[in-house]
């Protein structure tokens, strides 16, 4: 099907302002993966983000795509999707009726579709600053640079925001959210944390989900465990 009218919306300033604050920076929807991964937004993240923007496809692709496209567009292996979930990242909505606000999770309602009403565009994303003792950990799989992810692992610890996140992305659905990772450490932080991250509790959430294949499951797991390693939570 061919659409009757193509609107550009990268020309839009509005919608690539970047304004930054003590809790958070508001990026504009039309801001790209490059802007990102080049400085050219300020980094509240600790380099997080640019982290990711950096492994999203290679350079053509991130000269082009932008935050509030990748989002919009719903593919469930989007690094962004999984990233900005675990980040504890929201959406700002704005339409004929006024604006309104969503966190990432509740935004993106399934595959390729998003809690966007008629006539509503996103207009930008406000990522939460991290503390500097914040731990982040990411980690994606896919079988060469430039593809999306077969699986995605996301992790944040934060413990002057009281955030302790995952993230389990690239599902064939919406990510799998832990808003309280610490269910997957037996319920409780401690000392060598890395090590006691519960592979079949994470497992089980996946069967759960209807991810029953035990390769899917397996490598969804191991995602999820190398952003555990990367974080060293220890
Ligand atoms: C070869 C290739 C490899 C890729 N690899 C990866 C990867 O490894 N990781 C990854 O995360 N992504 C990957 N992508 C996706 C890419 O990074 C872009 O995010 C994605 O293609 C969306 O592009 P865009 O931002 O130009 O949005 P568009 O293509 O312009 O828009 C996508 C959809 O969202 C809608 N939309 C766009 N902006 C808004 C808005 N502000 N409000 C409401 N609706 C909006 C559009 O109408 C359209 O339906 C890849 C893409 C390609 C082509």
């Amino acid at each position: 099907m061919q659409p009757d009218v193509l609107v550009d919306i990268t020309g839009i300033p509005e919608l690539k302002r970047v304004e930054e604050n003590a809790d958070a920076i508001i990026v504009g929807a039309c801001v790209t993966h490059a802007d990102i991964e080049d400085g050219r937004v300020p980094d509240v993240t600790g380099g997080a983000l640019p982290d990711v923007a950096r492994g999203i496809a290679y350079r053509a692709v991130r000269n082009r795509g932008t935050l509030g496209g990748s989002l919009s567009h719903a593919d469930p292996s989007a690094d962004w999707v999984a990233s900005l979930a675990a980040i504890g990242a929201s959406v700002l909505i704005r339409g004929p009726a006024g604006s309104r606000s969503l966190a990432v999770e509740d935004f993106v309602t399934g595959v390729f579709e998003v809690a966007l009403d008629p006539g509503e565009i996103l207009e930008a994303v406000r990522i939460p600053r991290l503390s500097r003792s914040a731990r982040w950990g990411y980690y994606k799989i896919c079988r060469k640079t430039g593809e999306l992810a077969q699986a995605i692992g996301a992790v944040l610890h934060d413990p002057e925001r009281s955030a302790f996140r995952a993230v389990i992305g690239a599902t064939e659905s919406t990510p799998i959210v832990f808003s309280d990772a610490a269910s997957l450490f037996g319920g409780t932080l401690r000392a060598g944390l890395p090590a006691a991250f519960d592979a079949g509790a994470a497992a089980r959430v996946l069967s759960a989900a209807g991810m029953t294949d035990p390769y899917d499951n397996q490598i969804h797991v191991v995602a999820l465990k190398r952003a555990i390693d990367r974080a060293r939570l220890a």
